[in-house]
């Protein structure tokens, strides 16, 4: 939990300095609200995607399929990060 929450601190270091770059940009070139409405969504999604990319989404890996479960309700994860379904799939393959 505390790792996220340093993660998510981060972030909005991170946002905040780019809201900044932004300002002095839009201040710079004169953008139209829209252009720069579009340019800030894109530097959040970058930020986002960069930050989720790393040791997070590395830690919400199923060990079984290898797909992130950072997403994934906690009603279908198993044991740790893993895909509940993933187990069950495996537990009954070590039966047979
Ligand atoms: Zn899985």
């Amino acid at each position: 939990m505390n790792k996220i929450e340093s993660e998510i601190k981060e972030i909005r270091k991170e946002l905040k300095s780019i809201k900044n770059d932004l300002k002095t940009y839009i201040n710079q070139n004169k953008l139209t609200d829209e252009t720069s409405r579009e340019y800030v969504q894109a530097l959040i999604d970058n930020v986002k995607e960069e930050k989720l990319s790393k040791e997070y989404l590395e830690h919400w890996t199923c060990d079984h399929c290898g797909e992130h479960t950072h997403e994934v309700d906690y009603d279908y994860l198993g044991n740790g990060t893993n895909h509940l379904g993933c187990e069950l799939k495996l537990e009954m393959g070590e039966k047979n």
